[in-house]
């Protein structure tokens, strides 16, 4: 694999990790609900708060995942993007950003972020021969540390469409942590045809989205719903490419009127928790 974290200084870092094993973490809860092995007691015990909550919370952690998969499907096989930068990616999993990019472009560049050290450890693991594949430690918070990370640079060419993937995240940040200028700073250098990919927590008023916002606040300290006006802020004004912003069982973006899409009257309380949708750069 091709690790480059040792070689950013970290010096102009704004948010050094600190992820301690006496409370739980967000990557680890999620891999606990995902029925991972990467994590411990506290995490376990912070993913059945999360059941207590949310009864389907395992399946919808399991949503997102599938989601995640058919977002990075579409952008390589449809837009043709062929180089992504994953942030908040998580610890690894079944299928990941890069299997699925690299089933269909098997020289696809990825670049995995997340700001929890264990994500690093187990991704440089994982990714020993894939040279087309980095994993870095950063902090979204941070997008200027992103940008001018070595690895970043050595693994997109920023003048060729970029997939930038902010998968089931989003709403781990605070407003007053001003996400969409985040984005905005993210986007910034990438050239039109690049691609923003966002899944997050909607507020259209279903006590699950208020249940699953609840269990991550109390175990997690965030975990923030937003009305959909400001989920669709979040693509910065940019087209999204059809279906739009959906709920996960109804977001198919290679098929979006195919026989997979399920009809509102299916829909358990764990359906609602979740939108995903993607948006394309056209100008700069
Ligand atoms: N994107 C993956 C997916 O959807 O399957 C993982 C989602 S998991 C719920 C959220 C991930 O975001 C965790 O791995 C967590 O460590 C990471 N994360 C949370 N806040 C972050 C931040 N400010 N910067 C970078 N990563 C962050």
């Amino acid at each position: 694999m091709s690790t480059t974290d040792g070689m950013a200084s970290g010096k102009d870092r704004k948010y050094l990790p600190d992820f301690g094993l006496s409370s739980a973490s967000t990557a680890r809860v999620y891999d606990a609900l995902l029925g991972g092995k990467d994590n411990f007691d506290v995490d376990r015990s912070a993913a059945d708060v999360f059941v207590a909550y949310l009864p389907k919370s395992r399946e919808t952690a399991w949503l997102n995942r599938a989601a995640l998969i058919r977002g990075v499907r579409y952008m390589a096989r449809v837009a043709g993007v062929d180089q992504f930068l994953d942030i908040g990616c998580g610890l690894p999993t079944m299928m990941n950003t890069h299997d699925a990019a690299q089933e269909i472009i098997p020289d696809a560049n990825v670049v995995y972020v997340d700001n929890d050290p264990m994500v690093l450890s187990h991704g440089r693991a994982l990714l020993e021969d894939n040279k087309t594949t980095t994993v870095i430690t950063a902090d979204l918070r941070d997008p200027t540390y992103i940008l001018g990370h070595p690895g970043v640079s050595a693994f997109l060419d920023f003048d060729r469409p970029i997939g930038l993937i902010v998968v089931g995240m989003l709403m781990q940040l605070h407003d007053s942590e001003k996400p969409n200028e985040i984005l905005a700073e993210l986007m910034r250098p990438m050239c039109p045809g690049s691609h923003l990919f966002i899944t997050t927590w909607p507020d259209t008023g279903h006590p699950a989205q208020h249940a699953l916002s609840r269990a991550c606040i109390e175990t997690l300290g965030n975990g923030w719903l937003r009305p959909l006006d400001e989920v669709y802020d979040h693509f910065l004004g940019m087209e999204l490419v059809p279906p739009g912003l959906e709920y996960l069982s109804r977001w198919y973006p290679e098929d979006p009127d195919g026989p997979d899409v399920m009809p509102f009257e299916e829909f358990e309380p764990y359906h609602w928790t979740m939108m995903a949708g993607i948006a394309r750069k056209s100008s700069d």
